[in-house]
């Protein structure tokens, strides 16, 4: 990823601007040029939300710095009218950040800009103070009204209204009853008849096992450490790959950079993939750093994001630990990015402005002069090879904490182990003979199991004996699953439900239930270990965050036996009780119709596999599958990832795909099937016309229906473009823009630069 020109870092506000460079909070591309009245002059700094002119209204905007004249004269351009706050909402490093992803992700600026602000910054109007994160409460010192309040009758009515209902209320609702009853609780409690009290509010996620700090580092640990502090130290852009085995201990080489960017006054940003499946690393952070952190996710209501945005932008608290949208948290002096797990899908944005996280970490840290530190047992091949290529400086963790074993990681061929008898043949069998006994055996000692099959539901087809004919989705081109604890069958891309049929609908024949969901595995335990205290851990069941760090928290303290679950139970968990994890099908994510099927084959079992021995206990897994011949799986067994990257890495030079080769997707989608596929045909030959020479090394894939060819009865087209650098597709994207103006509006279109799933 590479910096366009044009995006320079915007400086402090030149003296009196006369022009004003402005991003306009609206879906319209570029920056536009508005004078600054003399007024305002000497208050303008950039980052600063403004109150502009635009179109026959006035909209947000956003001041990014000074503009140089328009190039033709008697340009009559529009005034600032509004300054809506005192100091920038968007430090520098953010402004710059941001313009480059509006560049890079083809994106309008003003929109990029709203979709990084907390609600309360995104709209036209002046800035309020965030109520922060604590609860004020009025409480009464006395029992009842006394005489002498009889000539203040203000505060003998707040003081009987807090007698009234018990004596002790919050102060935002005796104030709602009372109309300024603030201040009047205020003069009682000069009278030292009521008191004021604060009381902090969660921020919402629980805390999991919170871990002291170790007193000793591992020799690797401590290398990784020397090598950030010195970097940290120097204080520029570094980035770093910290490419460390499961349970080498990466969280503890981020907290102590943290530490260290702390002792040097500077901020830190840590970007995981999901916080409720991380309490753990958010427990260690708000242990060791307490107030100092601000935990950034996907559920917080927008005062507790206006609250720790300005929090963050004054320096108040100087971490930051959040889900991808952190990315753009307005950490102050900021001096560490950390990115861990960053091979993780989930920092790709998949809607709107479609970026990828840990590729915009990087280029903050450029911008902001800070160290990244990319950490992954199993790093994307895009950053391994940008660490092969010296881009990034490597730090390896090659061996686990106190030099636990990695796992044994065996094989079950399911070809050739048969389902218990009495089974239908197709049916896969879901606990082979020998996953079985490991089990048993694993329970036995008093040690905990992780099943990971990545499908949730119970049966993921339904087929018609006789037709053959499988159940599909009325809105989307799959199968629905059947969910067997909610009796319906359900469509996973649109959420269709329905009763379950017993009956095949055209042919009226028997209904089969076919393929494995979590739900049919955890039946099989029930059935097969009824001892078992089994769980299943999937979005079904994890209906809340708190649900699910219920249960995370219930399975850390050994009150469940076995968890199933999918790629939930693959991430960063550290149960130091797991020593038996099974794969019960590897192959699931294999078929997958993407370049990266194999990658993403790959982390996952590796993930997974990474939960077994964590504790003083060696740990075992068991891959049942039905090709023991494929690649990364093979590679997994071997613990290979080395092996496993250099051959997936050829194969990816050999067909021009990334890290080799950079790509853009242009996604199609529309209500009319033969609408869609005219506009893909168009965009198809728009972008054949104006190919550059073979030489350039610029392909087209398509246009071709998307692998899922419908969704929410919307037919998807896709067309792929393939070239050697950004710079290489630009001209073409550019085209394929300029044309969607004349696109009819029922099909719609979006460019996804750097596509993650295919
Ligand atoms: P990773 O993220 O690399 O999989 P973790 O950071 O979760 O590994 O660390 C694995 C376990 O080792 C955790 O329980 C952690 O508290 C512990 N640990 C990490 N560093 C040390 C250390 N230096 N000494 C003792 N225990 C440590
Ligand atoms: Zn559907």
């Amino acid at each position: 990823l590479s910096e366009p020109e044009g995006t320079a870092t915007v400086g402090p506000a030149v003296s009196a601007p006369v022009l004003a460079s402005i991003a306009v909070g609206r879906p319209v591309r570029g920056e536009f040029t508005y004078s600054v009245p003399n007024e305002l002059a000497g208050n303008l700094a950039p980052g600063q939300r403004v109150l502009v002119p635009f179109g026959r209204g006035t909209a947000l905007g956003f001041y990014l710095g000074p503009a140089s004249p328009p190039a033709e004269e008697g340009v009559k351009l529009k005034p600032i009218q509004r300054v809506l706050e005192d100091s920038p909402s968007l430090p520098p490093d953010l402004i710059a950040l941001l313009r480059f992803a509006a560049v890079h992700y083809r994106y309008p600026l003003g929109e990029v800009i709203r979709g990084a602000l907390p609600p309360g910054l995104s709209k036209a109007v002046d800035e309020k103070e965030a109520k922060p994160d604590v609860q004020h409460f009025a409480v009464a010192l006395v029992n009842e009204v006394p005489p002498e309040l009889h000539r203040a009758p203000a505060q003998s009515a707040a003081l009987a209204y807090l007698l009234a209902v018990g004596g002790r209320a919050p102060l935002e609702e005796v104030s709602h009853a009372i109309p300024g009853a603030r201040e009047t609780l205020k003069k009682l409690a000069a009278r030292g008849m009521a008191k004021l009290e604060e009381r902090k509010l969660e921020a919402g996620v629980k805390e999991g096992l919170i871990q002291g700090r170790p007193d000793r580092l591992t020799v690797e640990q401590d290398a990784a450490v020397q090598e950030l502090h010195k970097a940290l130290d120097v204080g520029e852009f570094q980035p770093f790959l910290l490419h460390g085995v499961t349970g080498s201990g990466k969280t503890e080489v981020y907290l102590r950079a943290a530490e260290h960017a702390l002792s040097l006054g500077k901020g830190s940003l840590i970007l995981v993939p999901e916080i409720a499946l991380t309490p753990q690393l958010v427990g260690r952070f708000r242990s060791r750093f307490g107030a100092e952190v601000a935990v950034l996710h996907s559920a917080l209501k927008d005062r507790e994001r206006l609250f720790h945005w300005q929090a963050l932008r004054r320096g108040d608290v100087k971490i930051a630990v959040g889900v991808r949208s952190a990315v753009f948290a307005p950490v102050d002096n900021l001096g560490l990015i950390v990115v861990d797990e960053e091979h993780d899908p989930s920092f790709k944005q998949e809607d709107k402005l479609r970026y990828q996280a840990r590729d915009l970490a990087v280029v903050r840290g450029k911008q902001a002069g800070a160290v990244v530190v990319l950490g992954s047992a199993t790093p994307a091949l895009e950053t391994l090879e940008n660490a092969r290529r010296g881009r990034y400086r490597l730090l390896e963790l090659k061996n686990r904490v106190d030099d636990r074993p990695m796992p044994t990681i065996e094989l079950v061929d399911l070809r050739v182990e048969r389902p218990r008898e009495g089974v239908v043949t197709e049916e896969a069998p879901i606990l082979s003979p020998p996953l079985l006994a490991a089990m048993e055996e694993t329970i036995g000692r008093g040690q905990q199991v992780i099943l990971f099959l990545n499908r949730r539901g119970h049966s993921t087809v339904l087929l018609c004996e006789v037709c053959g004919l499988s159940l599909k989705c009325s809105e989307c081109d799959v199968c629905l699953t059947h969910h067997r604890s909610q009796n319906r069958v359900v469509c996973h891309y649109c959420g269709l439900a329905m009763p379950v049929p017993d009956r095949c609908g055209e042919c009226t024949g028997p209904m089969l239930k076919l393929g494995i969901g979590t739900e049919k595995v955890e039946a099989e335990v029930l059935e097969r270990i009824p001892t078992a205290r089994v769980a299943r851990l999937d979005r079904d069941s994890a209906t809340s965050a708190e649900r699910l760090t219920e249960m995370l928290a219930s399975f850390a303290r050994r009150e469940i036996d076995v968890l199933v679950g999918t790629q939930m139970v693959a991430k960063g968990h550290d149960f130091p009780g797991v020593t038996l994890v099974c794969v019960v099908m590897a192959d699931t994510s294999l078929a997958i119709p993407d370049f990266r099927a194999a990658e993403r084959t790959f982390h996952l079992l590796t993930q997974v596999s990474g939960r077994a021995g964590r504790g003083k206990d060696p740990g075992r897994v068991l891959v049942q599958t039905y090709n023991p011949d494929a690649e990364p799986v093979k590679r997994v067994l071997a613990h290979d990832f080395d092996g496993f990257a250099k051959q997936e890495l050829d194969w990816r030079k050999a067909l021009a795909y990334p890290p080799y080769a950079r790509m853009a997707a242009i996604r199609l989608e529309g209500e009319h099937p033969e609408q869609v596929a005219s506009v893909a045909r168009h965009l198809g030959n728009l972008v054949s016309r104006h190919m550059p020479p073979a030489s350039a090394g610029v392909r087209l894939l398509g246009p071709a229906l998307a692998p899922i060819s419908r969704i929410r009865g919307k037919t998807r087209w896709q067309l792929l473009v393939k070239g050697p650098t950004h710079a290489a597709l630009a001209p073409l994207l550019g085209r394929v823009e300029a044309a969607l103006a004349d696109v009819p509006n029922a099909v719609k279109v979006v460019i996804d630069v750097d596509p993650g799933a295919m």
